[in-house]
């Protein structure tokens, strides 16, 4: 495809087992780009899906030539899937959006004007999150406010996945190599000139979540521990407390023995001391596995996915 073709915009979209979300998808982002009169493409990318999501998504691309796909081998994660289908974007801009529906066909125009107005990251932000349960909106306000206490990077609060980028951010996107990512935060890392537009975050059309707590609570770990040494460092702040309190009770003993011959019975200090400081060691040797593992990972190299299929253009297998 030569430059003049490419579309306006690329839009990519992660697919886990989204059966039932797809066609209707594919039909409101269709109606609202063509009333707005914008060329696009839209980038499946099945991340391993156990249900028919490919063979619907191979249907469409069949009768629709601006649909294109990767399908993987496996499930690999919507942070592996959302890297390749960037990978295959061809648009002057692309947008990452969620297949259930969440995030509305209708904000991407708003998101083009602010990209008209020069912005290279355009974020949605989330004013409410209807359908979403009490603990998981209380926890990710927290999230963003902790993340951005401890990282080097300053991420947008109450921001998800659903944000337009420039070219020149995906271009900048696709040199990352690193193995653990946290989408959010490297689009955050590039820079650029970045705003914020705010919605009202639809619930979930049908289907259900594909976040439950563990993943969830596995990715705020990649989002701290991939940018930011602060916990490293923590360690050997909590280590130095340690040992001046532990100068200090040494000292209230002395004192206590010499001046007040006082006999301690010792117990409960012992006890106690004993297990806070197993505690506090077992979770620095934790802080510091946690870094070692991702090292690990960092040294294999081994790919962030593998595509099984993909749509028949030869540009779509790069980056696999
Ligand atoms: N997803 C994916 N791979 C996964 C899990 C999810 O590609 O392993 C996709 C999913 O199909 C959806 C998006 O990522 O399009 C966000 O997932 P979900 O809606 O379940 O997350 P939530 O919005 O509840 O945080
Ligand atoms: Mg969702």
């Amino acid at each position: 495809m030569n430059i003049n073709d490419s579309p306006d915009l690329s839009i990519v979209i992660p697919v886990y087992n989204e059966a039932e979300n797809i066609t209707n998808l594919y039909g409101e982002l269709r109606k609202t780009l063509d009333d707005a009169k914008i060329t696009f493409e839209i980038i499946f990318v099945d991340d391993g899906s156990g249900d028919n999501s490919f063979q619907i998504i191979r249907k469409l691309s069949e009768t629709d030539p601006r649909v294109r796909y990767a399908s993987f081998s496996r499930n690999f994660g919507h942070e592996a899937a959302s890297t390749c289908g960037f990978r295959m974007v061809q648009g002057r801009a692309a947008v990452l959006m969620d297949a259930d529906m969440q995030d509305p066909a209708e904000l991407i125009p708003k998101m083009i004007s602010k990209w008209q107005e020069g912005y290279e990251v355009v974020h949605a932000r989330r004013l409410s999150r209807e359908g979403e349960s009490f603990i998981k909106k209380a926890t990710s306000y927290a999230f963003y406010r902790i993340i951005n206490l401890f990282s080097d990077i300053k991420l947008p609060v109450d921001v998800g996945d659903f944000r337009l980028v420039d070219r020149k951010v995906v271009d900048a996107f696709n040199r990352f190599n690193e193995h653990s990512r946290y989408v959010r935060g490297l689009f955050s890392w590039v820079g650029y000139s970045q705003t914020v537009i705010d919605y009202n975050r639809l619930p979930r059309k049908r289907g259900k979540t594909k976040y439950n707590w563990l993943r969830l609570i596995l990715l705020s770990m990649d989002a701290l521990f991939g940018f930011s040494l602060v916990p490293l460092r923590l360690c050997i702040i909590f280590g130095i407390v340690t040992i001046v309190f532990s100068f200090i009770v040494a000292a209230v003993i002395v004192i206590q023995r010499l001046f007040l011959d006082l006999a301690i019975p010792g117990y409960a200090l012992l006890t106690t001391g004993m297990f806070l400081l197993g505690g506090i060691q077992l979770t620095f040797l934790g802080v510091i596995g946690e870094y070692i593992g991702k090292i690990y990972l960092e040294v294999q190299g081994r790919p962030l996915f593998i595509i099984r299929e993909s749509s028949p253009d030869p540009q779509d297998v790069k980056g696999a």
